[in-house]
Order: structure tokens, then C-alpha cells, then sequence
């Protein structure tokens, strides 16, 4: 495992950090629990193999992650993992929401000290609003001062310049953003932060998977790389830019924890060439999954409540990148609070909805073809 500075913090972490937003579940993703045996020994498979970084969250596996994440911790001793989790920055209303909030991560995660705390998901708007208004402050020097954590970071999905106004603070040890090859608005806070000594870790270094390909399609896409598989080439990507310390996988399987471990072992640099190789073939598969459909939602809403963008939007991982398991997992999603409605098997074929699309799409019949491979009891 390489290992990189971490701005300004004294801490080297590793260049593969283990994501806990996607633990083993049993039941539906939204509605089920975490399987913690198998999390604890996948982050444990993890841990063995250099990684120690991990980052959870308050909201993420339905609360359960931290829960998970602290007992993978309680139970490894050979060597340091620094833990990193997020207050959930929507859920402060009041004066002493902060404080209630972390004293509840303590609890679930049974350690006496968070190494990176991060305020989630952080908006420049909130933070000179919403989050003076309650004192938010307060809450975290009163943690600050109890000892309950190390270094105060941010994750954030604003703007790069709001990210770098919120650097310019002061009060930030670390960033964690979005970056990858399809994806690179955030490349000036990054830069801004690496200036100032402010660590980088990267989320999403596979967009959500649409940086995943069936080794099939991956073949085909990039034939002149050296590289194994896209999501080593995506991994790759985000490594080669010497500013960033960490890409956070969020690994749901042995194998994706073996082959990220491997990846972030070697020298990770991408060449110009594979790079804008992989880069075009990818926006050629953004190009085709539009052709799919462009998600424009003017075929909504149905009578039925059938989510029929998010139903494609699922089924375009399958019929353009070949991942069924994403394209799987993005269909489970439908029914949570960001992806409202129904499933496909909601359609009754009443047709309301086909003169309204752009694209012509024959929605009743698409429709039953996504419920068909990506429903409940498909096969694989
Ligand atoms: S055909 Fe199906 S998806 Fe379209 S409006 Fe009718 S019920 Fe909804
Ligand atoms: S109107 Fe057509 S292209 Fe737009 S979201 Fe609906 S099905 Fe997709």
C-alpha cells in the first residue's frame, strides 16, 4: 500500500481508503441491516492490507454503518486505522443539535476519540446561516475542548469556489470532494487546498459507478491500456494527481477490497494517452446511455407513481456498462426518500406518459423489461 502526507495533519494515510456507505446488507438496501460479521471482516481484510483510513457517516446504511465501522475497530489491533465520520449537517436545527448529534456517533462507533471529524456535506449558505443560528460552533469547541476528536474537516457538493471560501476559514484540517475522470469541477479547491496544507481525500473516484464497466465492455473501450479493469484505470485517475492523499472505494465485496488494495500498491499513474483513450470512451457511453434515455423527467409523473426516469437511469448501467450490480442496486433505491415513487412492475401500460417523451421511448415496454432483469427474483 503507498502511503501519502496528509497536508498538514502529521498523519500519512493511505492512497485507498475504505468507504462505509456500502456494507454488506441483508434485506433491501433501504430498508434492511447491515450484515456486520461480513462488514468487520471485509474491513478487516481491508485493514490487513495497508488500508487505514475509513470513513463513515452518521446517515449512511441506514444509520448502521458507524455501528459497524466501531466494531471493526474494537476488534483490530495490529496495526493504526484513523477513523473518519460526518455529522449530519442537515439534521441541526436548533442550538445543541451538534452536540446530541455527536454524542450519538460516540456511541455507535464505542471509541473515545474521532480522528477526523467531518461536518457533512457543508454549503457555504448553511454555514453563514442556518449553522450560526445554532451555535454550531460552540457544539464543536466544546467537543474540541472534551477531546472527542482530532482534526475538523468538511465534505462538500458546493461550489469549488464556496469550498474555497470555507478553507479560507481557517478552521478546516481537511477536504473531502468529488473527483474523477468525468468529473473534474473540483480540481480548483483541490489545488487550493494542497496551497494551503489542507488534506485531500476524494469521494466517488468511480462516479457512482458509471466508471464501471463488465470486463466485456471495458475490453472493448480501451484496448490499448495496460490496465485490468475500468475501476482500476477510475482509481488511477484520481491517484495520478499528486494532490489528492486518498480515494475513498466504498467496497461492498472481498474481491473489490483485493483488487483496489492492489491497485493502490503499485504506482498508480495513469499515462496521457490511456487516460484520454479511457476519458473519450467514456463520454461515448455517456452519449449512448442519453440515446437511453436523457432522464428529463417529462414523462412525469405517471398516474401509477412509476419513477420511470430513475427506472432507466438504473437499467442504462446494465444495458450500457454491463454492471449489473449497479444497475441493480441503483434500482433498489427507488421507494427512499431521494428516489420517490414506484418500480416498474407499477405500470399498468395505460400509455399516459408515451406522448409526452422526447425520445419516442416505448415506455410500458421498457418498463417491463427493466422489472423483468432488474426486479426482485431476476436472475444472476
Ligand atoms: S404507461 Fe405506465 S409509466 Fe406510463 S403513465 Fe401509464 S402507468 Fe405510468
Ligand atoms: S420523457 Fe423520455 S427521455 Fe425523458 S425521462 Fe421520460 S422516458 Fe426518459
Amino acid at each position: 500500500m503507498k502511503y501519502r502526507d496528509f497536508g498538514k495533519t502529521g498523519v500519512a494515510i493511505s492512497a485507498l481508503g475504505f468507504g462505509a456507505m456500502r456494507l454488506p446488507m441483508g434485506g433491501t438496501r433501504t430498508g434492511g441491516n447491515v450484515d456486520i460479521e461480513t462488514s468487520v471482516a471485509l474491513m478487516h481484510q481491508a485493514f490487513g492490507l495497508g488500508v487505514n483510513y475509513v470513513d463513515t457517516a452518521y446517515g449512511y446504511c441506514n444509520g448502521q454503518s458507524e455501528v459497524a465501522v466501531g466494531a471493526a475497530l474494537q476488534s483490530w489491533k495490529d496495526s493504526r486505522v484513523y477513523v473518519s465520520t460526518k455529522m449530519p449537517l442537515w439534521l441541526i436545527k436548533s442550538k445543541g443539535d451538534g452536540r446530541k448529534y455527536l454524542e450519538e456517533q460516540m456511541g455507535r462507533l464505542k471509541i473515545e476519540r474521532i480522528d477526523f471529524l467531518h461536518l457533512h456535506g457543508l454549503k457555504l449558505e448553511d454555514w453563514n446561516g442556518r449553522l450560526v443560528e445554532c451555535e454550531l460552533m460552540q457544539d464543536i469547541e466544546w467537543a474540541r475542548s472534551g477531546g472527542l476528536f482530532e482534526h475538523l474537516s468538511f465534505s462538500s457538493h458546493d461550489a469549488p469556489e464556496n469550498m474555497i471560501t470555507l478553507m479560507d476559514t481557517g478552521l478546516f484540517e481537511s477536504l473531502l470532494c468529488q473527483y474523477n475522470l468525468l468529473d473534474r469541477r473540483n480540481e480548483p479547491a483541490i489545488d487550493h487546498a494542497h496551497a494551503k496544507g489542507i488534506g485531500v481525500v476524494v469521494m466517488g473516484p468511480v462516479a457512482g459507478g458509471k466508471l464501471v464497466t463488465s470486463q466485456e465492455v471495458f475490453a472493448s473501450m480501451a484496448p490499448g491500456t495496460q490496465a485490468a479493469s475500468s475501476p482500476e484505470i477510475a482509481l488511477r485517475f484520481v491517484l495520478s494527481n499528486e494532490k489528492v492523499s486518498c480515494a475513498l472505494s466504498g467496497m461492498s465485496s472481498p474481491q473489490m477490497v483485493a483488487e483496489n488494495a492492489a491497485v493502490c500498491s503499485r504506482s498508480p499513474r495513469l499515462s496521457a494517452e490511456e487516460e484520454e483513450q479511457v476519458r473519450a470512451a467514456f463520454e461515448e457511453k455517456k452519449k449512448l446511455k442519453e440515446l437511453y434515455c436523457t432522464g428529463c423527467k417529462y414523462c412525469m409523473p405517471c398516474p401509477q407513481g412509476v419513477n420511470i426516469a430513475h427506472c432507466f437511469e438504473a437499467m442504462s448501467y446494465q444495458v450500457i456498462y454491463g454492471n449489473t450490480q449497479q444497475a441493480r442496486f441503483q434500482y433498489g433505491l427507488i421507494g427512499d426518500k431521494w428516489h420517490e415513487g414506484n418500480g416498474a412492475d407499477a405500470c399498468t401500460a395505460c400509455g399516459a406518459c408515451l406522448e409526452k417523451c422526447p425520445q419516442n421511448i416505448a415506455i410500458p415496454e421498457r418498463l417491463a423489461e427493466v422489472h423483468k432483469v432488474l426486479g426482485e427474483g431476476a436472475g444472476g
